[in-house]
This record gives C-alpha cells, structure tokens and sequence, in this order.
C-alpha cells in the first residue's frame, strides 16, 4: 500500500542552439549561490568547460573547478578533498558520463545544487538523480541528487563523436525491455508501480523510434530529438524514484558485461543489444528493436560490441545475481547456457 510518494524534479532544463554562453543567466534565474564548482574532465575543459568559467566568472566571484579523469568513488572522494576548503553551494558537472556522475555525487554528498551540462547524449544520466561510479561495491548505480537543471546546448552535443549518440540510442530504446521488467514485478510480486513514470519512459522509446530516420542523419534537429527522450527518461527515474522504469534485464545484461567482459563496449550498446535479446524473451518485436539500432549503426551483434561471444552467454547467465532485488524476464535463476546461447543465436547476436 503506498502511504507517500515525493517526487523531485528538476527545476529548469534547458534544452537549445548555442546555448552555453547564457549559463550565468540560467544560474541567477535559479538564484544558485556560490562558491561555484565546475567538474569537468581534460578534453572537455579545454573545449567548453574553461570559456564557461570565464564567463561564470564575469558574474560570480567565486568559482572555481576541478578535472576528473574516471568515474570512480576514488576519484569522486579526491574530489571531496579538494574542494574542502571551498564548500561549493552550487556543483556544475560539464561532459559526458563521468564529470555529471561526479558532480552528482560531489553535490549529494555535501548538500551542494547540482547542475548537469552534458556535452554528449549517450545516456539518461545526464537527467537521473542515480550516479554509476566504480568502486561504489555496487555494479549498478546509487541514489545522489536530482538536477537542479539540465542544460542542453544541442550544437555542442552534436560535435561529439557519434559512436556516443548512437549509445544514446540504445539507451532510449531499452526503455520498451525496463518497462516489461517492471510490470512483470509488479504483476509477480507486487511491486509498486508508477503507470505515469513508466509511461513517461515509454513514451521516450517511441519518440525515438518516431523520430529515427531524422536522428540517423545526426542533424541539430535530431540530436534535440534524442536529448529530449534522454532527459525525459531522466525525468521518468526522478517521478519513480528509482531507475525501475529506465533499468531492466538489458540493463542488468550490460552492468554484467561490464564486469566481466575484458574490453566493454559503451553502456547505450550493451544495453541496445540487450534489449533485442530482451524484447525476444518478452515476446515484444525484436526485430523491430533491431532494424532501429541498425538504422542509426549502433552494435546489434558480439561482433560490432567487439565483445567475443563467450563474455555474451556468460554475462546473460549472471544478470539476474547483478541486482537480486530487481526482478525482471530472467527471472530468479536465470536462463540455462542452453537458453542463454539459443537466445543469442535466434536473435543473430551470436552466430
Ligand atoms: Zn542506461
């Protein structure tokens, strides 16, 4: 019986061309208060992250940043120390996966806003109150803080290289397998369930697939198209309160990879991949799945992973052990190696 449910949600997001030069505007129009701490890594510093600081810097005085090189809780912990004596009251995570994912935590940790600038859409996490970072003893990801705001400048997001969009597309389309999971929980073991929240993720899948041809050609417009759908299954974990309606088995398939595979491909492949063998066990259109991922030339196959096809079985067999908790179509004990390759196999993962 559900007695009370908060949901948080960003406050702004932002969502245009050219739009990083404004950043200070958006910051008085939350009221943020300094001390500023911008988190960014090494490329992205010298492209975007140090002309933001010195435009910051023409209406704050203090603020300051700090270059990460992994998502780690080592590196995140390091983070903390540095900026001890500061105490930012306002974190901004400028890149991809691992400056946003530090700067949530960083900013979970000492009570700090945080505001997401990605630079590229590979991923929902630019949008999520979870962050993923090695070491956490956990493979999956934990909760840290909702985006004050998301700021989305497409022109720059579009530069990035589009093996990372492609990810963003894989990413999306595994909200059709999370969805299923989550009602089959639901249904089986009671669950709870948010009709709106999954629909709201849902709705980000068929966007995308609404919208494929556009997002293949890697236009301005498609681009937009494929952060919105990102942010609002971002928007979908923060009404859930959990990642039930954008994680499922293909992401429990992909976190398994991770672990075992000795050179991962990106999370938004893996998970597309898994969620066509998914979406088979579901008895959804798997082949639709597939003709999407292909459409924009994101990894269908072991082969296009670069992943050889033993890490492929093995990690289908640990995916429900990743996250016991989580119950989706793998069920309790998972498939048997004999299920697990004839899955591989009918959907052309495998040879
Ligand atoms: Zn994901």
């Amino acid at each position: 019986m559900l007695r009370e449910h908060v949901i948080r949600l960003p406050r702004m997001v932002v969502v245009g061309q050219d739009i990083i030069d404004n950043i200070p505007v958006y910051l008085k129009d939350l009221r943020a208060k300094e001390p500023i701490l911008i988190v960014t890594g090494p490329h992205v510093f010298n492209i975007v992250a140090n002309r933001v600081l010195e435009i910051i810097k023409d209406y704050y005085i203090n603020a300051k940043y700090v270059i990460v090189e992994k998502a780690s809780i080592d590196e995140a912990n390091k983070v903390l120390e540095k900026i001890s004596s500061l105490r930012p009251q306002t974190v901004i995570g400028i890149g991809g996966g691992k400056s946003i994912d530090i700067a949530k935590y960083v900013s979970s940790k000492i009570g700090a806003r945080f505001i997401s600038v990605p630079t590229s859409a590979s991923h929902d996490g630019i949008a999520s109150p979870f962050a993923s970072l090695k070491g956490s003893g956990r493979a999956t990801s934990f909760r840290a803080v909702v985006p004050d705001a998301i700021i989305a400048d497409v022109e720059l997001i579009s530069k990035a290289p589009k093996r990372l969009l492609r990810a963003g597309v894989g990413d999306i389309i595994a909200k059709f397998t999370a969805v299923a999971d989550w009602r089959l929980s639901h249904k089986l073991r009671g669950e709870y369930y948010g009709e709106y929240a999954a629909s709201l993720a849902l709705l980000s899948a068929k966007h995308i697939v609404s919208f494929i041809d556009e997002i293949s050609r890697f236009s301005t417009e498609g681009v937009r198209i494929l952060v919105e759908a990102l942010v609002s299954s971002g928007i979908a974990m923060c009404i859930a309160g959990s990642t039930r309606p954008a994680s499922g088995s293909e992401h429990l398939f992909s976190h398994a990879l991770d672990m075992i595979a000795p050179k991962p491909a990106l999370h938004g492949e893996q998970v597309g991949v898994g969620t066509i063998m998914m979406s088979y066990l579901h008895g959804m259109k798997w082949s639709r799945i597939k003709r999407v991922l292909k459409r924009v030339g994101a990894p269908t196959t072991a082969h296009e992973l670069g992943i050889p096809d033993k890490y492929i079985i093995e990690a289908l067999l640990i995916a429900p052990r990743i996250r016991p908790e989580r119950y989706t179509i793998l069920g309790e004990k998972g498939l048997t190696r004999e299920a697990a390759i004839e899955l591989a196999k009918i959907t052309g993962v495998i040879e």
